[in-house]
């Protein structure tokens, strides 16, 4: 069964079983199941000869998860777009896409895509640029609508099933294509992880949509007939709301990276007695601390831990350990896990040779899960992604930038060999922050520099050549990057240190 006739199986067998729930929005597997499929009927008889892959904006709103489906069902692939994307980089991404229409699920307190001011987005109605299906018009046609679509019109395996954008260094978002094979090849594994039963459990989903950690819970929840619990980023920043929430969620599956468990055990009452149903804490994303396990091990005795670790280019995540009491204890710094089935791990020296076990060098992933690529960009795809030989197998493969070394079949991570970083989980290129910088007006150039603390990235600084005051420089970047992105810290200076090659010097800047 594929993971479409799961769904529709316990659409059938649970109609009233909620598949989402978002603050005091729930959407049940009934639903999903039919309006998903109304929707789809309408989207393919509305735009037959459009197939590219359609954004749908939004935050959190279950109804995200209706036009997810109904955009598969219908044979296209979707871009999930959160709302916290700054218009500028939107726009970038919307038209790469170049879609004959966009999915707006905003709610009237949120800034919908009709806030894009130059028309790139426009209603349709009077010709103006591409047509946006705002959520009160979805919700009117998938109760209107009278047909439905057949299964078999749904997306193939090699097609593209979601397309998410990740930080690029050149300052354009890069869209990693995921196809439905590279999904469902990870759902096997994923339902497996820690060995917990995960047959109509309620999942965190913490990550927006537009980040790839949200795919472990969302669809790790769906083809296990499950609930997810959403957490939207007020509750995610407001104490008192968060404790709340999760104190009612009843989560047994809590997926997040350590940072956030981290937020949440700011205070004791993060414990068993708040949420007695914990059973397994899947974490991805950034290093996992011995620290933070036993933290956790603590207040969440009976609860297991799984560290997890992969790119979005890899299908979120490719290999897995279960971190218990001994290793928490014994072994430091903690592994990342070892290979999924149907994915090999292989490290590789500077010259591309393979090395043997326990020396480091750059982290290969090959194998079932993948990405087709960079959409758009052949240039970035043939430089990370390659095709090997292995066993007489053709295999997919990706450099994934990462350091680190293999002991007996155990990968162990130790950092970056360029200028990519992880800042409170979210992953940021260092150069796709400057490119931003020095596309405002008045900067004549930029460099940024992490401030590492413990060996985990704490803030930026962000060091100047510009005709302008602090305030300047911030407002014009909301405009070009996400707030995560904005560094904490900008230094003015009059010319940036050089190295004897004529590269802007990081070493003496602190990087
Ligand atoms: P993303 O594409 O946002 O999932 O980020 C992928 C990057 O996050 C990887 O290339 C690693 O650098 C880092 N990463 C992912 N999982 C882990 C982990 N378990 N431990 C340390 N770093 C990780």
């Amino acid at each position: 069964m594929n993971l479409l006739e799961r769904i529709r199986q316990t659409s059938q067998m649970y109609p009233d079983r909620i598949a989402m729930q978002w603050r005091e929005e729930t959407l049940t597997y009934g639903e999903l199941e039919l309006y998903s499929s109304r929707l789809a009927a309408y989207i393919e008889r509305e735009w037959k000869d459009e197939r590219s892959a359609v954004a749908v904006y939004g935050h959190k709103h279950p109804w995200m998860l209706v036009c997810f489906l109904a955009l598969v069902k219908s044979g296209r692939g979707y871009c999930p777009i959160d709302i916290s994307v700054p218009q500028d980089r939107v726009k970038r991404i919307l038209g790469l896409l170049q879609a004959g229409f966009y999915m707006d699920v905003t709610t009237e307190e949120e800034p919908g895509l009709r806030a894009l001011e130059d028309g790139t987005a426009g209603t349709g109605e009077d010709g103006q640029g591409q047509q946006i299906l705002t959520l009160s018009v979805i919700r009117k046609i998938a109760e209107e609508e009278t047909g439905e679509i057949d299964l078999a019109c749904a997306l193939k395996g090699e097609d593209i099933y979601y397309m998410i954008f990740t930080s690029g260094s050149t300052g354009i978002p890069k869209g990693v294509m995921i196809t439905r094979d590279n999904l469902e090849h990870y759902l096997d594994w994923s339902v497996t992880l820690g060995g917990v039963e995960k047959e109509g459990a309620v999942f965190l989903n913490q990550a927006p949509f537009s980040f790839d950690l949200s795919v472990m819970d969302l669809y790790t929840c769906l083809v296990s007939g499950g609930t997810l619990w959403a957490l939207d980023k007020e509750t995610q920043q407001d104490y008192k709301l968060l404790y709340d929430s999760l104190g009612r969620s009843g989560v047994s599956v809590f997926v997040s990276t350590p940072s956030f468990a981290e937020v949440c055990m700011s205070d004791p009452v993060f414990c068993e007695q708040l949420m007695p149903d914990l059973a397994l804490f899947l974490f991805c994303g950034e290093t996992l601390t011995n620290q933070t396990v036993k933290k956790l091990r603590k207040r969440f005795p009976k609860a297991v831990i799984v560290n997890t670790y992969g790119p979005t280019e890899s299908t979120v995540a490719v290999t897995e350990v279960l971190v218990d009491d001994h290793m928490a204890e014994e072994v430091s710094p903690l592994p990342v896990g070892r290979p999924k089935p149907g994915t090999r791990i292989e490290i590789l020296d500077e010259a591309g040779n393979l090395l043997p076990d326990g020396e480091k060098g750059e982290i290969q992933i090959l194998g079932d899960t993948v990405s087709a690529g960079y959409y758009r960009n052949e240039e970035g795809t043939a430089r990370a992604f390659y095709v090997a030989e292995r066993d007489g197998r053709k295999l997919r493969g990706y450099h994934t930038g990462d350091e680190g070394y293999l002991k007996d079949g155990m990968l162990y991570y130790c950092g970056r060999i360029d200028l990519q970083i992880k800042l409170h989980g979210y992953r940021i290129e260092i150069e796709d922050i400057e490119n931003n910088i020095v596309r405002v007006p008045g900067v004549r150039q930029a460099a940024v520099v992490p401030n590492i603390r413990k060996g985990a990235v704490k803030s930026l600084t962000a060091y100047v050549v510009a005709d302008m005051t602090d305030l300047d420089v911030r407002e014009a970047l909301h405009e070009y990057l996400p707030a995560y992105m904005i560094p904490k810290k900008i230094v003015f200076m009059d010319g940036l240190p050089m190295t004897n090659n004529g590269k802007v010097d990081r070493k003496q800047l602190g990087g």
